[in-house]
């Protein structure tokens, strides 16, 4: 299945028709759209070249509530290739500086309680991933796809009682790897295209949905650099036992409070083996 696209017939106009005035995707409709969402966000991608399609309805307060999580995906996800991607970035980087202090130095600091930085000989070192304001982020920016990608598969937001399980892997395969059962269920990969020009290489993602649409599930790539996967439910304690619940529930709603409602048993949080990603030999000014 290809979802949106976008002919020449669906202007901007006709989107706005769509879309202003519906129940929010992210809030099981308890606001009403003000807004377009698009999943993933066009910062994500080079010089915000982003073809039409995953395009969602949204409140003021859901959209508002992930839009630091975007833009440090943006960072997260950049592979500057030349001059002017180095200096784009440089400019993200910039606008995460600027909305969330810390961040930026998390990612580049290393706690020396983890002992010496595993660098490669003649490589810079990695970025170090399992802080608590990256995982927030990054978590956050994967809850958000869950409830994006359940409204680009059944047609409507995720119910109050439903819920969504959002994980990040620190490697474009990582859902692959750890899920391979769950990934022979998936469709094939697919991304968003505008005629012939497509994002491939940025963004790809794969979708599974039960028969009756009441558990869906989507495997996203970000370039070389990550993976997502976002399980939705149409009823959330049938997501308990998924993952023994490592990573916590999201109901609609929790976005703007940037934590799951189901907290995560069991010690959750980022297995230790991911805790670095890289070599950062893409970010400029270290
Ligand atoms: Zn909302």
């Amino acid at each position: 299945m290809v979802l949106g696209g976008g002919g020449p017939s669906s202007g901007r106009g006709r989107l706005k028709d769509r879309l202003i005035g519906q129940p929010c995707a992210y809030c099981a409709g308890a606001r009403v759209s003000t807004t377009i969402d698009h999943m993933p966000a066009k910062v994500v991608f080079l010089g915000k070249h982003r073809p039409r399609g995953l395009e969602f309805p949204s409140c003021e307060e859901c959209n508002k509530a992930t839009s630091n999580a975007e833009l440090f995906a943006a960072v997260m996800t950049r592979e500057p290739a030349t001059p002017e991607d180095v200096e784009e970035l440089r400019k993200l980087m910039q606008g995460v500086r600027d909305t969330v202090p810390g961040l930026m130095e998390e990612l580049f600091a290393y706690p020396p309680w983890l002992g010496p930085i595993p660098v490669a000989l003649g490589q810079p070192p990695p970025l170090y991933v399992a802080g608590p304001l990256v995982h927030h982020h990054m978590r956050l920016f994967a809850a958000k796809f869950g409830f994006a990608m359940h409204h680009a598969l059944t047609g409507v937001p995720l119910s109050a009682m439903g819920g969504v399980l959002g994980r990040w892997f620190t490697e474009p395969d990582g859902a692959h790897r750890e899920l391979p059962n769950t990934m022979k269920l998936m469709g094939l990969p697919t991304t968003l295209a505008q005629g012939v020009k497509t994002v491939r290489d940025q963004f790809e993602y794969q979708t599974y949905s039960s028969k009756t649409l009441e558990l869906n599930c989507s495997v996203i790539r970000i370039r070389k650099s990550i993976s997502l996967l976002a399980v939705s439910a149409t009823d959330r304690r049938s997501l308990f036992k998924v993952n023994n619940n490592k990573w916590g529930i999201w109901a609609p709603g929790d976005l703007v409070a940037g934590i799951p409602s189901v907290t995560p048993t069991g010690g959750g949080g980022f297995p230790a083996q991911q805790r670095f990603m890289g070599p950062a030999a893409s970010v400029p000014d270290r």
